[in-house]
């Protein structure tokens, strides 16, 4: 931490700076130019913050150099994290060595639709089944998801089909519950800053995909990702998903920078949700390129069997040709940015 001082500031108050920093254990040096003093201050960061130093007389500003967050800051973990999601015995890989295709269905709505959009996604090379149990509508009129009978007919699905499952959820009082059904828990963009059920999930015992929220800022979000890591779980997959600006045309902005500056920042694996980013479902095959491209760990896509029958999110919904089009590039394009397919790190055994 760097402590400013005003030009007319006196020695007595630097003097005062100084007591201060060493009455909490921490050590000062005063660094004197010809206009300003600046004081570089080391020690207990957390400490430093109780002191209020910017109130004190002829402090000008106060500089944090560290990181606000530890656990998921590549400061004191410089090597990249790989998250493994699924049950012993078949454990799929999201990290820097891989890349990972996520699909399925936006919401779970019927065993029939979930099955379908299920083929379709692993037919198209997904090793991870998405599927909302408990949707966060904005209209509480809107369809709010099968609840508990959505994470049954998921983790049914997942079994049928060998995937693992990952599922948001939107209440912590159901962490129990989905954490029995699901491979990975989601925290939807709605409730990145909820603090109290990212404790909650924490604690539940499985790997989190923690979407960006959306109008969080980076440093927002790493701040969120933290609250899970202080609870013990460091298996945190971050999420892109857009975020709001004035642009109109779609419905989020991609913010694709977000993803190199996340990977140099913190050492958590970051992917891509192209299909919530976009709202419509011919820019997702152009914005999963550009992710692949950008270095992203994977991307995570909706596929539904009949898009115009969705429950949730139809237009962004992928399937046919389209669909084929992002089996093809999710198969060329990793490779040519130093990725292998996640199905070949897969642990099986
Ligand atoms: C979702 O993935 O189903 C979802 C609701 O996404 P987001 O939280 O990014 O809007
Ligand atoms: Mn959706």
């Amino acid at each position: 931490m760097v402590v400013v001082m005003s030009p007319d500031a006196t020695d007595e108050d630097v003097a005062a700076v100084v007591a201060r920093v060493e009455g909490v254990g921490g050590e000062a040096f005063v660094s004197k130019g010809v206009v300003r003093t600046i004081i570089g201050l080391v020690g207990d960061i957390e400490s430093f913050h109780h002191l209020n130093l910017r109130t004190l007389s002829g402090v000008a500003d106060v500089h944090r150099i560290s990181d606000p967050y530890k656990l998921v800051s590549r400061q004191h973990h410089p090597d990249r994290s790989t998250v493994w999601v699924g049950a012993p015995g078949r454990q799929v890989p999201i990290g820097p060595d891989s890349f990972t295709f996520l699909a399925g269905p936006c919401a779970v709505e019927t065993p029939e639709q979930t099955l379908a959009a299920a083929q379709m996604a692993k037919g198209a090379g997904a090793t991870i089944l998405r599927g909302g149990a408990y949707k966060p509508r904005t209209s509480p009129y809107a369809f709010q998801g099968l609840g508990v009978r959505g994470l049954e007919i998921l983790a049914d699905v997942g079994r049928a089909t060998g995937l693992p499952v990952v599922t948001e959820i939107v209440d912590a009082r159901d962490v129990a519950v989905v954490a029995e059904h699901a491979d990975m828990l989601q925290i939807g963009t709605r409730n990145m800053a909820n603090f109290g059920l990212l404790q909650a999930v924490g604690e539940a015992g499985k790997p989190v995909l923690l979407k960006r929220g959306m109008t969080a800022t980076i440093e927002e979000w790493l701040m969120a990702a933290e609250y899970i890591a202080q609870r013990g779980n460091l298996d945190v997959v971050l999420c892109e998903r857009g975020i709001r600006t004035f642009e109109p045309a779609t419905r989020n902005t991609l913010d694709l920078s977000a993803v190199p500056v996340v990977q140099a920042t913190s050492h958590l694996p970051v992917i891509v949700d192209p299909s919530h980013a976009a709202g419509r479902k011919d820019l997702v095959v152009p914005l999963s390129r550009a992710a692949i491209a950008v270095g992203a760990d994977g991307i995570i896509v909706d596929v539904h069997p009949e898009p115009e029958t969705a429950l949730c999110d139809g237009p962004q919904a992928l399937l046919g040709n389209d669909l084929r089009e992002l089996a093809q590039a999710v198969r060329r394009l990793p490779p040519a940015v130093g990725r292998v397919d996640a199905a070949e790190l897969t642990r099986t055994a």
